[in-house]
C-alpha cells in the first residue's frame, strides 16, 4: 500500500477507533493534520545545578540515590514513593505520588534523572517522571491535549507518525520561493517544530509555519479579489454627473477632502462593468451617509434601484429621515420598510418596488424576506456591516443581479485586520472629522465617586443638555440586561426627581415603543435616557452633551469610543464619563488610554494588542481568519512580507503555468477550467 499523509489517523498503529474519535476531537483526522498539530511550548529537560532553580520551577536534576524507593500507602488508591539522592553533594528528598511502579527503577548506588518541581522551602524534589540518563540537553513538545487523549500520548503518536511518513511528506512550495523568502521544507520545518535541537531551530520553523500560512491565505484573497474583478458580469451604473454635483451643491456644508476622494472611488466602481464590492470605514461622526446618499442618488439617475441594510429599526428609520433631508430637493422616492411596516402599506411598497417606482429602499432585515422583489436592484449598501450574518448578505445581493455593494462600518479596523479580513475588499477610509468638531472629554471614575458624578450631571441638565447613561453590558444573558438597565433606571429617576424626565430603552421592548422613546428623546421630553447598548451605533440628538457608562471596562475600547460617538455632535462641549472598577492594571490602562486617545483607529489597534483580534467584535462576529501559530499582530511584519509575495506571484504568468505551481494552484481548489480566465 502507498503511504500518504493524506490518510487517517487509525492508520497509525495504537490507533483504534476511541483513540481516532480522541483526535478527531481535537481536529486531527489525518497523518497530516497530526504532523501540523504543533507544540503550544517546549519543556527544557536541560539538567539544572541547585543553586540556579527557584521554588516551584519544573526541573531536572541528576545524582546518585542514596536509597531504596520506600512506598507507603494513605487511603485505598493513594500512595507516595520516596527517596534520596546525593546532587553535587546536597541530599535531595525526593518524592513521587501514585506512581509506585517507579520503585524498581531506584537502587542505592544508582545514577539517577528526575523531572520535577523543586519545593524551595524543603529543599526537595516532586518527582514527575524519571528520564533516560543516557538524554542529553534536550527540549520536549507540549501540546493542547484534552480529557479524552494524553499530551504523552500525541507526542508519541507524532514520533511515530513522523517515522512511518516522513518519506512521502511532499513539498507545497517552490524551491525559489523558499530560496527568497528563506523558508524550510515543508518536511524539514514540520521536524524542527515538534523536535527542535535549540532555540535557533524552533525559530526558524516557526517563521516557516507563520510565513506559509499568512501566504496561502493571502494568496486565496487576492486571487477571489481578482477573479471578481475579471468577471464581467456586475452592474453598470451610468451616472449622471451633473446631478451629483447639484446634490453635493445643496449641501449645507462642503465635503471634506476625505469624503470627496472616497465618493470618487465609489463612483468610479459604480461606472464600471465590474461587480464593486468595497468596504466603506470612517469613525463615527465622520460622514459617512453623505457618502452612501450619494451612491443611492447615482444609482438613480442611471435608473436603477439601491437598498440600504441597517442592524436595528431606529437606526433604519433614522437613515431614512436622514436621506429624506438630504435629497429634499430632489425627486427620488425612498421607502422604510422593516418588521413593524404594516401589512397594507408593505404590500403597496412591495408592489412599487417590482415595477421600479421606488428609487430606494432602507430597512432591516425584512428587506432580504423572499417576497421582496425589485425591478433593478443595482446597489446594496449594509451599515455596520458586521452585524448581518454572511448568508443575510447573500441573499440580499441574489436579489439583483450581482449589484454593487457598500459595507459601512464605524467600527475602526486596524490596517493590519482589514487586509487580513477583508483582503478580497477594496477599503476607502474616511480619515478626516468634519471640521468644528470638538472632542470628547473622557474622565474615568471609581464607583465609589458616583455621588459626586451626579452633581456634574445636574448641571449639565441644568444647562438644558440632555444625557445617555449606558446600562453594562452582560452578554450571557439579555435578561440581565434588561433587568440592570431598569435598575438603574429607578435609580436615577430617585436621584433627579422633577430635574428631568428619566426614560427606559432596552433589546426587550417592542419596536414601536423603541421609536416612541427615541423620538420624546430627539424633542427633548425626554432628559436623561437609560440604554442597554442597543443604542450603540447611530442616533443623532446634538442637544445630548453627556454620556455616562456604567461598567465601562465591560466594554471593548472600540466598543466604548463608538458609544461615546453618541455626543459631540452639536457645537457645545460635550462629556464621557466611565464609571469602571477594573481589576488589575490591565483594566486600569485601558481606561486610561481611552480616556487619553480620540482616534478610533488608535484604539482598536490598541484594543488588539491588548485584548487579542478576537474579543474586539466577539469571536463569532469577527469573521477573523485562524492561523495555528501566526498572530496577525505579533508576527505583522511576517504578514506584510507574505502578503507581497502572494500579490507577486497572483500576478506572475509562471504562476497559471509551471508544474512548480501545480500544488498551490491545488489548494486554491483552482480547475483547469478557472485558470483559464486569467490571461
Ligand atoms: P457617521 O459616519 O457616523 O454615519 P453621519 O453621516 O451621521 O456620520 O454624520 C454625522 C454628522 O456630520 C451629521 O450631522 C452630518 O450632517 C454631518 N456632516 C457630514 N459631513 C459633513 C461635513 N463635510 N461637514 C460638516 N458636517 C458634516
Ligand atoms: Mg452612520
Amino acid at each position: 500500500m502507498v503511504l500518504s499523509i493524506a490518510d487517517t489517523v487509525a492508520s497509525l498503529s495504537g490507533v483504534g477507533e476511541k483513540r481516532a474519535e480522541a483526535l478527531n476531537d481535537l481536529g486531527i483526522v489525518t497523518i497530516s493534520d497530526l504532523l501540523t498539530y504543533y507544540p503550544f511550548r517546549f519543556e527544557d529537560l536541560t539538567v539544572k545545578s541547585i543553586e540556579e532553580i527557584e521554588d516551584n520551577d519544573k526541573v531536572v536534576l541528576t545524582g546518585t540515590a542514596i536509597s531504596e524507593g520506600t512506598v507507603s500507602y494513605f487511603g485505598r488508591k493513594r500512595n507516595r514513593l520516596s527517596f534520596r539522592m546525593n546532587c553535587e553533594h546536597v541530599i535531595v528528598p525526593v518524592t513521587f505520588f501514585n506512581q509506585p511502579y517507579l520503585k524498581k527503577q531506584i537502587d542505592a548506588g544508582k545514577e539517577i534523572k528526575v523531572f520535577g518541581k523543586w519545593d524551595a522551602t524543603r529543599k526537595s524534589l516532586n518527582g514527575i517522571k524519571i528520564l533516560s540518563t543516557e538524554l542529553t540537553n534536550q527540549q520536549e513538545a507540549i501540546y493542547h491535549s484534552s480529557k479524552k487523549i494524553r499530551q504523552s500520548t500525541i507526542l508519541k503518536l507524532i514520533k511515530q507518525a513522523w517515522k512511518q511518513y516522513n518519506e512521502v511528506i511532499p513539498e507545497d512550495l517552490p524551491e525559489r520561493l523558499r530560496r527568497e523568502y528563506n523558508l524550510l521544507t515543508f518536511k524539514e520545518m514540520i521536524h524542527l517544530m515538534h523536535f527542535p535541537t535549540d532555540d535557533l531551530d524552533l525559530e526558524k520553523a516557526r517563521h516557516s509555519v507563520i510565513f506559509r500560512e499568512f501566504f496561502i491565505y493571502q494568496l486565496k484573497m487576492i486571487w477571489l479579489k481578482r477573479q471578481l474583478k475579471q468577471t464581467q458580469s456586475g452592474q453598470m451604473i451610468d451616472y449622471d454627473v451633473r446631478q451629483l454635483i447639484t446634490f453635493f451643491d445643496s449641501l449645507p456644508y462642503e465635503l471634506t477632502s476625505a469624503q470627496k476622494r472616497v465618493v470618487n472611488e465609489i463612483c468610479k466602481d459604480l461606472k464600471t462593468n465590474g461587480q464593486m464590492f468595497r468596504l466603506l470605514q470612517g469613525d463615527v461622526g465622520s460622514g459617512k451617509t453623505v457618502v452612501a446618499a450619494s451612491a443611492i442618488l447615482a444609482a438613480k439617475t442611471a435608473g436603477k434601484q439601491a437598498a440600504l441594510m441597517a442592524p436595528t429599526e431606529i437606526l433604519a428609520s433614522q437613515h431614512k429621515q436622514s436621506l429624506d433631508e438630504m435629497f429634499k430637493n430632489t425627486d427620488i422616492t425612498i421607502e422604510l420598510l422593516t418588521g413593524s411596516t404594516k401589512k397594507k402599506e408593505r404590500d403597496n411598497i412591495l408592489e412599487q418596488l417590482e415595477v421600479g417606482k421606488i428609487d430606494c429602499v432602507v430597512g432591516t432585515h425584512a428587506l432580504i424576506q423572499e417576497d421582496v422583489r425589485f425591478q433593478t436592484l443595482a446597489l446594496v449598501i449594509t451599515d455596520e456591516q458586521h452585524r448581518f450574518g454572511v448568508g443575510q448578505r447573500k441573499m440580499l445581493r441574489e436579489k439583483g443581479l450581482n449589484p454593487d455593494v457598500l459595507f459601512m462600518t464605524a467600527t475602526p479596523i486596524p490596517r493590519t485586520l482589514s487586509i487580513t479580513t477583508y483582503g478580497e475588499m477594496d477599503v476607502s477610509i474616511i480619515d478626516e472629522m468634519p471640521s468644528g468638531r470638538k472632542p470628547i472629554k473622557t474622565f474615568w471614575i471609581r464607583p465609589k465617586h458616583f455621588e459626586r458624578m451626579t452633581n456634574f450631571l445636574k448641571e449639565e441638565l441644568k444647562k438644558g443638555n440632555q444625557v445617555y447613561v449606558i446600562s453594562p453590558l452582560i452578554e450571557e444573558s439579555e435578561m440581565m440586561d434588561v433587568e440592570n438597565a431598569t435598575t438603574l433606571f429607578h435609580m436615577y429617576q430617585e436621584i433627579l426627581g422633577e430635574k428631568a424626565a428619566v426614560g427606559l430603552l432596552h433589546g426587550k421592548m417592542v419596536s414601536a415603543e423603541k421609536e416612541a422613546i427615541m423620538e420624546e428623546f430627539q424633542r427633548n421630553e425626554i432628559q436623561v435616557l437609560v440604554s442597554t447598548t442597543v443604542i450603540e451605533v447611530g442616533v443623532n440628538v446634538p442637544n445630548a452633551t453627556l454620556m455616562i457608562i456604567h461598567d465601562a471596562d465591560r466594554f471593548g475600547l472600540a466598543q466604548l469610543h463608538q458609544l461615546r460617538g453618541r455626543v459631540g455632535r452639536g457645537k457645545q462641549d460635550s462629556y464621557c464619563i466611565l464609571i469602571a472598577d477594573p481589576k488589575g492594571e490591565k483594566g486600569a490602562e485601558r481606561m486610561h488610554i481611552i480616556t487619553e486617545t480620540s482616534d478610533g483607529f488608535v484604539l482598536s489597534q490598541r484594543d488588539l494588542e491588548m485584548r487579542g483580534s478576537g474579543d474586539i467584535f466577539g469571536k463569532k462576529q469577527s469573521g477573523l481568519p485562524e492561523f495555528k501559530v501566526a498572530d496577525i499582530i505579533e508576527d505583522f511584519d511576517v504578514l506584510e512580507e507574505a502578503r507581497e509575495a502572494a500579490r507577486q506571484l497572483i500576478y506572475s504568468k509562471e504562476f497559471y503555468q509551471d508544474e512548480d505551481y501545480a500544488e498551490l494552484r491545488a489548494q486554491l481548489g483552482m480547475t483547469s477550467e478557472n485558470e483559464t480566465i486569467l490571461d
